[in-house]
């Protein structure tokens, strides 16, 4: 079967061009070997597209953005843009495209390589064969609630204030994923909140209810306080399948999740939009990690985080859950034949450059396709 779906390709700044340029020979290998065509479109963002256009968005690269099936998104920033205003700062792209594209549900997956155990900082027992994601709220919540601001106070003092908020169709709505993606999953879904001392927590954990009941009554549910989901995330992971929460506790439990796996440069992210009428849902597929200024151009950058990303664009977006595997147990099978990037280099391990993780897993996909 060939699909000839729209792909956008922002690289940014920093090491997004150089983690890209491997993903790039990665889709290459797919558009001769395997039956998946793509219409590849690259574009700058960020840092990259102020340099040349003065704005780190374009209305161009929002409009082919909207126009894709799916962005696969490098990194933005640098030290150079840091005294730019806030409207030109390139961190600045990534919230407009969020925002334009109605990206409010945002995929943490964190796993952990069997040959990556020793990377995390907790015992291989707790971490090994871990396999949770983080599905987090993304457009809504305290950092987007009003009232807000700084004031000052008749008495001199000044006060800050941020807003916690969140409607029964938010909730709903990121509910209905979390639900779905358990169903391709081990089927559980644990919602986090805080309904003990706070009045929108309560509403999510109502709202998640009756979804559930209505809609996912097979799909096993349970529901945690933030503070505790914190600590069950570093005592006991592996309890959990898909969590589901807020976009401030996402926001933590998800770099807390992130770390248990132990290196920034293997972990990547999707952020989905709703499905419209025609069935098309947009989608933005990004590593965690920055554009990294200390590495760049040095050949050092890890490129597995971006190629992640890339295989959850191909499970999400297009609907190629073996192709995603393929990719997966490649970078599986060249990290247990003891290849590193300096980022998650261990005693007695080769480590390699860049470009040479990129050749290893290419090897390895014509290997596992053979
Ligand atoms: P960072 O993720 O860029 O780097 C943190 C550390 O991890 C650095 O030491 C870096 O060398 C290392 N690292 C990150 N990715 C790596 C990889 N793939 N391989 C090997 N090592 C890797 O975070 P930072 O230093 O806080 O931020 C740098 C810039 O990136 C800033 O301008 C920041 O605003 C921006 N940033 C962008 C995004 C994004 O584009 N989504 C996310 C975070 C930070």
């Amino acid at each position: 079967m060939k699909s000839n779906k729209k792909m956008l390709v922002l690289p940014g700044d920093g090491i997004g061009p150089e983690v890209m340029v491997q993903v790039r020979r990665v889709i290459d290998w797919f558009d001769r070997r395997r039956a998946v065509k793509f219409d590849i479109q690259e574009g700058l963002v960020g840092g990259a597209s102020y340099d040349k256009y003065g704005s780190p968005l374009t209305d161009n690269t929002l409009a082919d953005a909207m126009a894709a099936d799916a962005v696969l998104f490098g990194a933005v920033g640098g030290p150079q843009y840091d005294t730019l205003p806030f409207d030109k700062r390139p961190e600045k792209a990534i919230l407009g495209l969020r925002k334009e594209l109605g990206l409010f549900a945002n995929l943490r997956p964190a796993l952990v390589f069997d040959a990556l155990v020793d990377a995390s900082s907790l015992k291989p027992d707790i971490v090994r064969g871990l396999d949770i994601l983080i599905l987090r709220e993304l457009t809504g919540g305290i950092y987007f609630g009003e009232p807000r601001g700084i004031e000052k106070l008749p008495d001199g003092q000044r006060r800050g204030v941020n807003t916690q908020v969140y409607t029964t169709h938010e909730i709903q709505r990121i509910a209905r994923v979390g639900f779905d993606l358990a169903k391709k999953r081990k089927n559980k879904v644990c919602s986090v909140e805080k309904a003990n001392v706070m009045e929108s927590g309560q509403l999510w954990r109502e709202e998640v209810t009756a979804v559930h009941k209505a809609e996912y009554p097979k799909v096993e549910l349970s529901h945690m306080y933030a503070d505790n989901c914190a600590m069950q995330l570093v005592r006991n992971p592996k309890q959990f399948d898909v969590i589901v929460t807020d976009n401030l506790f996402g926001d933590i439990l998800s770099d807390c999740a992130a770390m248990l796996t132990g290196s920034l440069g293997m972990l990547p992210s999707a952020s989905l939009g709703a499905v419209d009428k025609q069935g098309r849902q947009h989608a933005l597929y990004e590593p965690i990690h920055g554009s990294a200024p200390d590495i760049v151009g040095k050949n050092m950058a890890n490129p597995i985080a971006q190629l992640l990303s890339f295989a959850m664009l191909l499970r999400y977006s297009f609907d190629l859950e073996d192709d995603a595997k393929l990719i997966e147990s490649s970078v599986e099978k060249v990290l247990a034949g003891g290849m590193r990037t300096a980022d998650i280099m261990q005693p007695g391990a080769a480590r390699v450059s860049t470009v040479v993780m990129g050749d290893a897993i290419l090897r390895e996909l014509d290997k596992q396709a053979a």
